[in-house]
């Protein structure tokens, strides 16, 4: 299997510290607002990832963060902590605040199917494992303190930016978390590893004691003690969306290896935005979509599933309600070969060897889902293959798909639709289009809408 490596830049075979386990950290949320369909786009391609190699015979351990303290807004937004701004433009308190956006998230993440995570990790439940990173770093001589904060100095790790090829001289200043007003600080480019909890952060909701007073953590460092404590000091993959290259992970790879002397992570795997009008979904652009919206529009989540998969991780995908639409009429076609074939047993059957490479072959090329999808497509529209083994087939493929087909029940019609039905298909056969249109016409009266495929016809409820 070949995935491609933000850190080095090229695609490579990909080969675990210690096969057939794979340890997996993907960034999590930050629970302040809902999740939108940018968000399922990065999570949706964690969970394809970690299907992939589960398909290639690997044992994954995926850890996923939630992030309720310490992300703080960018420049524009003056700096305060994302959580605590969430509470105050709703009245609640950040815990309640971090505890509805995170139900909102997984249940959006299980909408469309991701597996959850073998670990589940909150930001605020592992404070003392992220003091004890600090106080390495600081042992290590890493850190400086200011009347503000702890402080990461870059300038004292030689490979500081070697994951975005940014030097430290053309790094921005006032980058995310950078924005604590400290004449103190050293470098632009260094990042808080502990906010004292003075000046605008006086009031901060959320504090806990540590040796640089009472405070709350960056967020970088949450990460990297996240990972470390559930996976080891050096891990297999570490996943995110683009915008997370230049800072965060840069600065999770320097605190992160400045403290163990290790390398940090094999593979960096960065997913491309989903965007609106050219631009990222965002929740501070507010032109984000969520699950209700796609639902609301008669959209499957899983659907959308589809949508993602027609384009390449590594692209950008611009999201019209017109692909959305296109990405349903696919899956209703999947849906009713599971419905028309609902009866055959497949227990016993074996899945096409040819179709299952190919299969592989596209996935593992740097995980190719967009030709893994033509295969799919390829594969129904084959009729030398055996309508068992297409079945088979295709709910092997669906393990990694995660469309659930294998949940999918024919829906109970009435007698009269089901005749509408057959006779509709024989007037089809026979390419009598005006009777099969006449038919779909009185179908539809009785509340049912027709999908039809190369299988045959089925009808659903409108
Ligand atoms: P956040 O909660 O904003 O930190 O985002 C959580 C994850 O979702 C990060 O890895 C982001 O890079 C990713 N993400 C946010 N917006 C988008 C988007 N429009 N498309 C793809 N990924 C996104
Ligand atoms: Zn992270």
């Amino acid at each position: 299997m070949k995935l491609y490596n933000t850190l080095s830049r090229t695609t490579e075979d990909f080969k675990p510290l210690s096969p057939p386990k794979v340890t997996m950290y993907a960034c999590g949320p930050t629970v302040y607002d809902d999740t939108h369909i940018g968000h399922m786009r990065k999570y949706a391609g964690d969970d394809m990832l970690r299907r992939t190699l589960s398909l290639f015979g690997y044992d994954v351990n995926h850890v996923m963060n939630i992030t309720d303290v310490g992300h703080l807004t960018d420049d524009g937004d003056a700096g305060e902590d994302k959580l605590e701004k969430g509470a105050a433009k709703s009245g609640q308190t950040v815990w309640e605040i971090a505890d509805h956006y995170t139900k909102r998230f997984l249940d959006t993440m299980s909408a469309v199917n991701v597996l959850p995570a073998t670990h589940l990790t909150k930001a605020t439940d592992h404070i003392a494992e992220m003091i004890a990173l600090n106080e390495k770093l600081s042992a290590n001589g890493f850190t400086y303190e200011t009347d503000q904060a702890l402080y990461f100095d870059t300038s004292k790790d030689a490979e500081y930016g070697k994951l975005s090829g940014q030097k430290l001289s053309e790094k921005e200043t006032g980058v995310r978390d950078d924005v604590v007003v400290d004449t103190d600080k050293k470098n632009p480019a260094d990042f808080v590893l502990w906010f004292k909890r003075v000046g605008k952060f006086a009031d901060h909701a959320m504090h806990w004691p540590s040796p640089w007073g009472d405070g709350f953590p960056g967020w970088h460092i949450e990460c990297s003690a996240m990972s470390m404590q559930y996976l080891g000091e050096t891990i297999d993959i570490h996943t995110g969306g683009v915008d997370h290259i230049p800072v965060h992970h840069e600065n999770e790879i320097a605190q992160s290896e400045c403290a163990t002397g290790h390398p940090f992570v094999k593979y960096w795997v960065h997913y491309a935005f989903l965007q609106v009008d050219g631009e990222k979904m965002s929740k501070s652009k507010q032109n984000g979509y969520t699950i209700d919206d796609i639902r609301e529009k008669n959209i499957n989540p899983l659907a959308l599933r589809l949508l993602f998969m027609q384009t390449h991780y590594r692209k950008p995908l611009n999201f019209t309600w017109e692909s959305a639409q296109g990405a349903q009429t696919s899956f209703d076609r999947l849906h009713a070969f599971a419905v028309l074939h609902h009866d055959i047993t497949i227990d016993t059957v074996a899945p096409s060897e040819q179709y299952l490479d190919s299969f592989k072959e596209a996935l593992g090329d740097d995980l190719n889902t967009a030709k893994a999808l033509a295969v799919v497509w390829q594969l129904l529209g084959d009729k030398t293959v055996p309508i068992e083994q297409k079945k088979k087939t295709l709910f092997v493929f669906d393990e990694v798909l995660g469309l659930d087909l294998k949940k999918i029940e024919p829906i109970v019609i009435p007698e009269h639709v089901t005749t509408l039905l057959k006779e509709r298909s024989e007037a089809r056969a026979q390419k009598n289009w005006q009777v099969s249109d006449q038919l779909r016409t009185e179908i539809e009266k009785s509340g049912f809408t027709v999908i039809d495929t190369e299988d045959g016809s089925i009808a659903q409820k409108i």
